[in-house]
């Protein structure tokens, strides 16, 4: 506990994809002084466990431009850390094993269909 820093500007609990992706924008920002507190190892929650997977298409309008976001962050992230995060671009095939999925399906497709008049 000696390196432990006795004050921070902010302290974020958690060191998932999360609180690491609030460290790593706050930083961006220009803030000095971020901790971020994990009761583990970094990513060992949920995060280890995901798939990796980052589909395009979310329902709304403001989760798409996130997500899109968060593609372009990935693309550049190995020239800014100097390490290579595993990125792949291989594109993904959904199926829907549900009546609700179908359903969730085809309010995607309308969504992006949507989007795609007003990006273009
Ligand atoms: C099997 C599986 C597959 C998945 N596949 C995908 C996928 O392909 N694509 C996708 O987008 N999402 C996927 N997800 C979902 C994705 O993994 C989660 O949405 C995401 O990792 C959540 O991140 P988080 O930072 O919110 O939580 P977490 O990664 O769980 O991080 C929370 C962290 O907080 C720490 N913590 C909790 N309480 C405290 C405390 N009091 N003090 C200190 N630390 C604390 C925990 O130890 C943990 O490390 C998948 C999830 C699972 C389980």
């Amino acid at each position: 506990m000696s390196n432990f820093p006795s004050h921070a500007q902010v302290v974020i609990i958690g060191g998932g994809v999360g609180g690491c992706s609030i460290a790593y924008h706050l930083t961006l920002l220009g803030w000095k002084n971020v901790v971020v507190l994990e009761r583990n190892d970094l990513t060992s929650g949920s995060t280890f466990h995901s798939a990796g997977l980052v589909g395009q298409l979310r329902t709304s309008s403001n989760l798409t431009k996130m997500i899109r976001y968060s593609t372009d962050l990935y693309r550049r992230l190995h020239v800014e850390t100097g390490r290579d995060p595993g990125w792949r671009e291989v594109g993904s095939l959904r199926l829907a094993s549900s009546p609700e999925r179908l359903e969730e399906l085809k309010r995607l497709v309308a969504v992006s269909a949507l989007l795609a008049y007003r990006w273009n």
